[in-house]
């Protein structure tokens, strides 16, 4: 039996040892003011719904905004809140803890934030569980993400469209709709001084969206000095990443979802569930209610196209039920999404049997091909003297101005924000570029013959290994945090650090997520099966040993003392393949769940979002992604969410 491990990803929970200060809430209003208190259970199982909505986060909030717009009636039904007058620990962007008084408080295994699960044990990384938060509040997890805010290449969107059949989803198809998101924001420093804003940057960008975007205000030393070295390297800095070309570095940074104006994370419900939002009468939203099921019309169960025509949730332990009149829409995220599904009878009869559910529409892909973004960390130990994000926990004379100055004008290093990332091709991070590579591509390519794969995975992995043998695609992306205590290694607070992390976003291995029993308030069961193809932890290794590389070029290399963890003694390939199996986590992207595809290969929702099988449900959210898109998610989710309210409002003949 595989030891157990059982503990967050350091990286997430961004430990530090410093003990409490004294609480505050200067920018936060102390009193908790919940709006819609007056939503019951029973009030909002009382009048049917044109529309209901499960899952109030990242996509089910940008649907309930752009859905009452017309004159349909919504509900919205999620297991979280919302604090609308404001909550520090979601609010700040950098290390809210340290802001609040507390550097230990995080929002990451509170039962009031965060669902917290774990994987099941993993076959192929020493028996370890990994840790998955995902955001139990409104806003889902676009309240508790690392902020970072991309677009992934066009080639990546275009291979959507080629696994649905269809040209709706491309880019092209998509920009439209990455802009209609996003109320973007010039930078105003670049990476490099003498650098200036490309024009054609504003022109991939929207202005007029509900979620904030900016560029950090705040740059430590080391900023400079990594965008430096990346040069140094040989590696250019992007003049314009969010117009389909999406490697390498940008010359301004990457954005984030913070609002320049108050310097607080821009996230689903205060930028889609405003005031104005909030007041409209056909829309209502139920707090704190898990959905358990979908119940169907009795008189469509023996057709091809079921119809739902209510939702089951429990509050307190009491079920209730809501009628629905036109659709449901699934938006419960990745890992709940195919839960969900899964109890209301959509699934592989063999699961949905043995958890005791009766087989509605057979449906084998619900629950399959899990994609995630592997995530392993690296730090390195920073001169003294040398400014990172440290002194915040550790200089309180530092802290003090940095609340003051967030306070008084939303600035400083409580904004900061993940600013140096960006894909890059496995050519350019190998260190002897192909001759490196191609002994480790020889043996991917020898691993998918070897297997008998399912039609779907035959196609995307035809798609990735294109991709890779490209060049021109990112596949993993370095980030440089100007902070330690997140890589797991040894951490002494008084010491200042820089952690070097590196996300691989194309990994070739497929997982599940599937019910383990009938009870909807159970965790479900999470493989993300990481590692099942050795390539994915080999190009994790190339990347984490060019990370090391990066510390060590010129001028970065002169803020730098040396390696923390892993620590200098580890050099030899052997050496950082250990490291890797024994510490790759993940960076919270998990999608592909119910994926969009054709019913041939297996798909579980059609180019509408509808799920197969069914006459009026639809899956809005990151669990239709049919293949990595090399970025973090949260833009291509609001992308499809908004996309997809204008899909519903033509398909139901919806009139503002
Ligand atoms: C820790 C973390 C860091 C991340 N960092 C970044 C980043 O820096 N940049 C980036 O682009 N992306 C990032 N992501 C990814 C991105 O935030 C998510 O992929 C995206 O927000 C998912 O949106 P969604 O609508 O699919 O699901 P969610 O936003 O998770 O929404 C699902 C909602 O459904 C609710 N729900 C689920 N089941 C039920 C049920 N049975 N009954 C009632 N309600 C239910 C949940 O409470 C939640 O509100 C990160 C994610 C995490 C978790």
């Amino acid at each position: 039996m595989p030891h157990r491990v059982k503990s967050p990803h350091p990286f997430l929970l961004l430990q530090t040892s410093m003990q409490s200060l004294f609480l505050h809430s200067l920018a936060f209003s102390p009193i908790s003011q919940i709006y819609q208190e007056q939503v019951t259970p029973d009030s909002f199982a009382a009048t049917p719904f044109d529309v209901l909505i499960i899952g109030g986060g990242t996509a089910g909030l940008t649907l309930a905004n752009r859905l009452s717009a017309t004159n349909t009636k919504v509900g919205v039904i999620d297991a979280g809140i919302y604090n609308t007058s404001g909550d520090p620990l979601l609010d700040v962007p950098f290390n809210p803890g340290a802001f609040i008084g507390d550097p230990t408080k995080t929002f990451y295994m509170d039962p009031a934030y965060d669902w917290s699960f774990f994987s099941v044990p993993q076959a192929h990384l020493d028996g370890r569980s990994i840790f998955y938060p995902r955001g139990k509040v409104l806003g889902g997890s676009s309240a508790i993400n690392n902020l970072v805010w991309q677009r992934g290449a066009a080639y990546e969107y275009d291979n959507w469209g080629r696994l649905i059949d269809c040209d709706e989803w491309t880019f092209d198809e998509l920009l439209p709709y990455f802009k209609k998101a996003e109320n973007w924001t010039r930078p105003t420093n670049m990476l490099i001084d003498t650098l200036e804003p490309s024009p054609e940057l504003a022109a991939a960008q929207g202005t007029s969206g509900h979620v904030q975007t900016s560029y950090n205000t705040f740059r430590t030393d080391i900023d400079v000095a990594f965008a430096e070295a990346f040069l140094n390297l040989g590696l250019p800095l992007s003049p314009n990443p969010d117009d389909g070309d999406s490697k390498f570095i940008a010359q301004a940074g990457s954005a984030d979802s913070v609002d320049i104006q108050s310097g607080k994370r821009s996230y689903a419900a205060p930028a889609y569930y405003g005031p104005e939002v909030r007041s409209r009468d056909n829309l209502v939203v139920l707090e704190q209610a898990v959905v358990s099921r979908i119940l169907w019309d009795e008189t469509t169960l023996d057709t091809d196209a079921v119809r739902a025509n209510a939702v089951e949730y429990i509050v307190n332990g009491t079920t209730y039920k809501v009628n629905v009149t036109r659709e449901v829409i699934l938006s419960a995220g990745s890992l709940k999404s195919p839960q969900v599904l899964e109890l209301s009878g959509i699934g592989n009869p063999d699961v949905l049997e043995a958890a005791g559910v009766n087989v509605i529409v057979n449906s084998t892909g619900v629950g399959e091909n899990m994609m995630d973004h592997l995530l392993l960390v690296t730090d390195f130990v920073v001169n003294d003297g040398v400014l990172t994000l440290d002194w915040l926990t550790n200089n309180e004379t530092f802290l003090a101005e940095q609340r003051e100055l967030f306070t008084s004008k939303g600035q400083g290093a409580f904004t900061y924000a993940g600013r140096l990332t960006a894909p890059i091709p496995m050519q350019d991070l190998a260190s002897n570029g192909t001759a490196e590579l191609q002994p480790l591509i020889d043996s991917l390519q020898a691993d998918l013959d070897s297997r008998k794969s399912t039609p779907l995975h035959a196609a995307q992995h035809d798609l990735l290994k294109k991709m890779l043998d490209s060049g021109d695609i990112g596949f993993a992306s370095p980030i440089a945090l100007p902070r330690g205590g997140a890589s797991g290694g040894p951490f002494d607070p008084n010491t200042n650090y820089v952690s070097l992390a590196l996300y691989y976003m194309h990994e070739f291995s497929r997982g599940t997520v599937h019910v383990g029993s009938s009870d909807p308030e159970a965790s479900p069961l999470i493989d993300p099966n990481f590692g099942d193809f050795q390539w994915d932890l080999d190009a994790s290794r190339v990347g984490a040993q060019w990370l090391r590389k990066w510390a060590q070029t010129e001028p970065i290399s002169e803020m730098i003392s040396g390696p923390n963890f892993p620590p200098l003694n580890v050099t030899s390939d052997e050496d950082w393949d250990q490291f890797v199996k024994s510490t790759v986590g993940t960076i919270s992207h998990p999608i592909g769940t119910a994926i969009m595809a054709t019913r041939e290969l297996g798909g579980v929702v059609d180019h509408r979002l509808k799920v197969y099988g069914t006459d009026n449900l639809r899956v809005v959210d990151a669990s239709i992604i049919p293949l990595t898109v090399g970025a973090p998610i949260q833009q291509s989710v609001y992308a499809i969410a908004e996309k997809a309210s204008d899909m519903i409002i033509a398909d139901l003949n919806l009139s503002c």
